[in-house]
């Protein structure tokens, strides 16, 4: 997670994220507006450490987003990046012109919500437990939890989302390493087939059918 977590940060700016920084960008010929991330010199995304606080206003848009609170942390879990995406265009003030359904009720995924689709952009990959925590923290902070409990709530999720992340790299090495070994299977056969007799090689080709 980006920066301070003291309670005295917590009370007075919120929780700290780090965010792409999004720009608009106007397409002349449908005089829509866009978002795209902006770029350094070389060419990559633009972080921007941002501030997670609720006030009443935004409080009310995600009570009118999720229904109750208790249903955004249900959310959180079932539909992790949908729920963060909308809480976020909620936090930055970019949610106001999110799309309703006949009934009246917010349409739920967002799609073609602009402001959603904005907070989609500035979401750093593997950013997600960071962003949920610092939301929930932030709602605690704003129900009155005790700050110095809220930067023990942090470091806890962050540790979580820290093991969650190693846990996902182990596996993605480990899948490296089997398609490695895979890869190899084919060499190792022609070359027990090749060093047999020298006759038929052909036969190793039948190893590589898929
Ligand atoms: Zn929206």
């Amino acid at each position: 997670m980006a920066g301070n977590h003291s309670a005295a940060v917590l009370r007075n700016k919120g929780v700290a994220i780090e965010v792409y920084e999004t720009v608009e960008v106007a397409d002349v010929a449908t005089e829509r507006v866009t978002y795209e991330v902006a770029r350094t010199d070389k060419g990559t995304p633009r972080v921007i450490t941002t501030w997670v606080r609720f006030d009443g206003n935004s409080l009310a848009d995600l009570e009118d987003a999720f229904g109750d609170l208790g249903e955004f942390q249900k959310a959180t879990t079932t539909n992790p990046f949908t729920a963060i995406r909308r809480a976020l265009a909620i936090l930055f003030g970019w949610d106001d012109a999110h799309p309703r359904l006949p009934d009246g009720k917010p349409e739920p995924s967002g799609r073609a919500c602009p402001g959603c689709r904005r907070a989609g952009l500035a979401m750093k990959e593997g950013g997600a437990n960071d962003y949920s925590t610092a939301v929930v923290a932030a709602l605690s902070l704003a129900n009155g939890l005790d700050p110095t409990r809220v930067v023990k709530m942090i470091e806890v999720g962050t540790k979580a989302a820290e093991g969650a992340r190693t846990a996902r790299m182990a596996e993605l090495d480990e899948m490296l390493d089997l398609e490695a070994a895979v890869a190899v299977i084919p060499d190792a056969s022609t070359s027990t087939a090749g060093s047999n007799s020298g006759s038929e090689p052909a036969e190793a080709t039948t190893s590589s059918g898929a």
